[in-house]
């Protein structure tokens, strides 16, 4: 290979890579932070727009009582029962699956948290949006996302790993639909 050869090689390469950095900043950054999703940099911007807007909503819809009891205390139960998840739903509860920690499946905590309280079926597969493995297992939360995917307002909601096996018997539900 002569020289002029390998100048006009080293010269190309480094062409090829200013052209992809010149695509990066000028396609790839702007899109990416400013016209992705300009719903959650608004949130972000305004942290106390949800909070405040909720408790006018209830003032003007329920007027002081639904302030108090629409926002205040809706709030503060909604708090705790989503941290009993962490505390109660390991120490009360079934263990379906024999995971690292002392993860419990709770009813009575998967009903009052859309889903939540079936913890140990959550820690045996983290990654899944699915808790609630079985017909009789209600998962309001599943439930919701599964709407929102097919009104196409969230997508790829990944499906448990693996089917469960419940008895011996592997429950009928489609939990190895492939990702979209
Ligand atoms: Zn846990």
């Amino acid at each position: 290979m002569s020289r002029r050869q390998r100048a006009t090689g080293y010269l190309s390469t480094a062409l090829l890579a200013l052209m992809h950095l010149a695509l990066l900043l000028v396609l790839v950054v702007p899109f990416s932070r400013a016209a992705l999703y300009p719903e959650l940099r608004f949130l972000d911007r305004h942290k106390w727009f949800p909070i405040v807007g909720y408790a006018g909503a209830m003032y003007l819809v329920l007027g002081p009582a639904g302030v108090v009891w629409g926002f205040v205390v809706s709030t503060i139960a909604c708090l705790h029962v989503t941290a009993c998840i962490n505390s109660l739903a390991h120490v009360w509860g079934t263990r379906r699956f024999d995971t690292p920690d002392t993860s419990r499946n709770n009813a009575f905590l998967a009903i009052l948290t859309f889903g939540e309280g079936w913890h140990n079926n959550h820690h045996h597969d983290m990654l899944a949006a699915r808790q609630g493995l079985t017909p009789w297992e209600l998962d309001l939360t599943y439930l919701s996302l599964k709407a929102l995917e097919r009104l196409g307002v969230v997508w790829d909601v990944r499906p448990p790993s693996s089917r469960p096996r419940i008895g011996g018997i592997v429950a009928s539900l489609e939990l190895n639909a492939p990702a979209r």
